[in-house]
C-alpha cells in the first residue's frame, strides 16, 4: 500500500430536511495532512455538509466513516467528537466561562484529565494562537478574532485528527480575518486534517490541497486551487467566480 488510510470516507451521502434534498449523493475521500477548502453558493450545501460528517446533522443515506469509526445513528456518536474539531462562523463560546474554562471544560469532563493538566495545556494552545494574556477573561470582553482564535485553541483541546471550520471568518470585521486565517494557516502547515468552508481566496490558494465546489447539494468539481481559480470546468463554478472575484 502506498497510500496511509484516509481519514475520512464519505459514499453517496444524502440527507432530507422534510421533502427538501439538502445533500444529493456526496463521496468524498481526505487523506491525513490534507487541507480541503469547500466553496459553493449559499443554500448549496456546505454546512449540512460538515456537519454531517460530526454528526451534528445524521445522514440519511450513504455511509461516512472518520478515522475507520463508521458514523451510523449513537453508536460511536462520542469518539467520532473526539475525533473531529469544528469551528463555527459564530464562535460558539459559553458566555459565562471564562477563556481558560471554555478550553479546559471538555478535556476535564469528556477526556479526564486533570485541571491542572488541562490548564497547562489550554495555556500552550492560547499561547499558539497568540492570544495567552486573554486566558482570566470573558468572551464578552474580547474581539470577534479573539473570541475565534479561542473557539480554535478549545478545539484542539480535544487532540483532534480532523479540524472542520464552517465559514470561520464570515462574522468578523476584516481587520481581525488576518488573525484567524494566520492561525490556521499555522494549523494546517502542522500537519493538521482541515476542512474549510470559506470564501477566502487567498487563504484557499496558500494552504489548500484541494478545492470542492458544491452545488445544490452535490460536489460539482474537486481540484487544485491552480485549475479552479484558472480554470473553473462547471459552468455553476465559473458563474460564482465570476461574481466573488
Ligand atoms: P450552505 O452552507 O451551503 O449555505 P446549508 O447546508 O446551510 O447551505 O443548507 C443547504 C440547504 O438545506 C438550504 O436550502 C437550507 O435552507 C436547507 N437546510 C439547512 N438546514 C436545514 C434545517 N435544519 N431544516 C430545514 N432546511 C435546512
Ligand atoms: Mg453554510
Amino acid at each position: 500500500m502506498t497510500q496511509a488510510e484516509p481519514i475520512i470516507v464519505a459514499k453517496d451521502v444524502e440527507k432530507h430536511f422534510g421533502s427538501f434534498q439538502a445533500l444529493r449523493g456526496v463521496s468524498l475521500t481526505v487523506q491525513p495532512r490534507e487541507v480541503v477548502v469547500i466553496i459553493g453558493p449559499s443554500g448549496s450545501g456546505k454546512s449540512t455538509f460538515i456537519r454531517t460528517l460530526n454528526a451534528l446533522d445524521p445522514h440519511d443515506h450513504g455511509a461516512i466513516t472518520v478515522d475507520g469509526i463508521p458514523l451510523d445513528g449513537q453508536r460511536h456518536l462520542d469518539e467520532i467528537r473526539r475525533e473531529v474539531g469544528m469551528v463555527f462562523q459564530s464562535f460558539n463560546l459559553f458566555p459565562h466561562l471564562t477563556v481558560l474554562e471554555n478550553i479546559t471544560l471538555a478535556p476535564t469532563r469528556v477526556r479526564k484529565q486533570s485541571q491542572a493538566d488541562a490548564e497547562q495545556r489550554a495555556l500552550e494552545l492560547l499561547r499558539r494562537v497568540g492570544i495567552e494574556e486573554q486566558a482570566h477573561k470573558y468572551p464578552a470582553q474580547l474581539s470577534g478574532g479573539q473570541q475565534q482564535r479561542v473557539a480554535i485553541a478549545r478545539a484542539l483541546a480535544m487532540d483532534p485528527k480532523v479540524m472542520l471550520f464552517d465559514e470561520p471568518t464570515s462574522a468578523l470585521d476584516p481587520e481581525m480575518i488576518k488573525e484567524v486565517l494566520d492561525v490556521m494557516k499555522e494549523l494546517a502547515r502542522s500537519g493538521m486534517t482541515m476542512l474549510v468552508v470559506t470564501h477566502e481566496m487567498g487563504f484557499a490558494r496558500e494552504v489548500a490541497d484541494r478545492i470542492l465546489f458544491f452545488d445544490r447539494g452535490q460536489i460539482v468539481e474537486d481540484t487544485t486551487p491552480e485549475a479552479f481559480y484558472n480554470h473553473p470546468q462547471h459552468e455553476r463554478a465559473q458563474a460564482f467566480l465570476s461574481k466573488i472575484l
